[in-house]
Parts: structure tokens; C-alpha cells; sequence
């Protein structure tokens, strides 16, 4: 599976999906993971890569964190690695909420920026 980066978005354990700009915004979240865009068997599909551990959110990620898992579609119970954390236990998002991000994405994609 080929992964496309455009625009990077990420997820903080909060559940909320942020750009790089606003991370600064959120000083008391972790980045959980990060939406990817990928090529699969010429069929592009959203993909939620989850970090191998979770990171501060005053830090930009590198381009090609150790991840742990891709996810598309529904994702539920991805847990804030950081073990003091309040959003340790759990989080999720519903396939609509999914959903609706892959196709703002796409429609992104599609304007070939
Ligand atoms: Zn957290």
C-alpha cells in the first residue's frame, strides 16, 4: 500500500482532528495518530496511522513516525499512550464522523493540490 502525505492532520487523544497550525492550540493533548491518504490496488481510501506512542502536542511528528496500526473505516478505543493522561483509557470515532473527514480529504485530493 502506497501512502500519499498532503495537508497533515492529526489526532489528538481529545478526538479532535487538528492541522500543524493548531497544535499550539491544544498544549494539554497528545497526538495519537495521523490521517494518511493510500493507493490500494488503485483504489485511494483514508487511513488513520496510530502512532506507536503517542506525542506531546507542542511537537511537530516526523514525516514517518513508527506506527502502530492503519486504520480505515471505524476506529474505537484508540488509547493516549501516556499513562498519566485522562484520555489513557479510551476514545473513539464513529465510521460517519470517519467518513465525513475521508471526504473532505478526498475532495482535497481531487483539487490536485
Ligand atoms: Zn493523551
Amino acid at each position: 500500500m502506497r501512502t500519499t502525505m498532503l495537508t497533515r492532520k492529526f489526532l489528538l487523544c481529545t478526538g479532535q482532528w487538528v492541522t500543524v497550525e493548531q497544535l499550539a492550540n491544544y498544549p494539554y493533548s497528545h497526538i495519537v495518530g495521523e490521517l494518511r491518504y493510500a493507493l490500494d490496488e488503485y483504489q485511494s481510501v483514508s487511513v488513520l496511522a496510530v502512532y506507536e506512542n503517542s506525542l506531546p502536542s507542542n511537537v511537530i511528528p516526523p514525516i514517518k513516525p513508527d506506527v502502530r496500526v492503519e486504520i480505515i473505516g471505524d476506529a474505537r478505543r484508540i488509547r493516549c499512550t501516556i499513562s498519566y493522561c485522562e484520555h489513557f483509557n479510551r476514545w473513539e470515532i464513529g465510521r460517519s464522523a470517519f467518513l465525513q473527514l475521508s471526504r473532505r480529504y478526498e475532495h482535497y485530493f481531487e483539487k490536485g493540490e
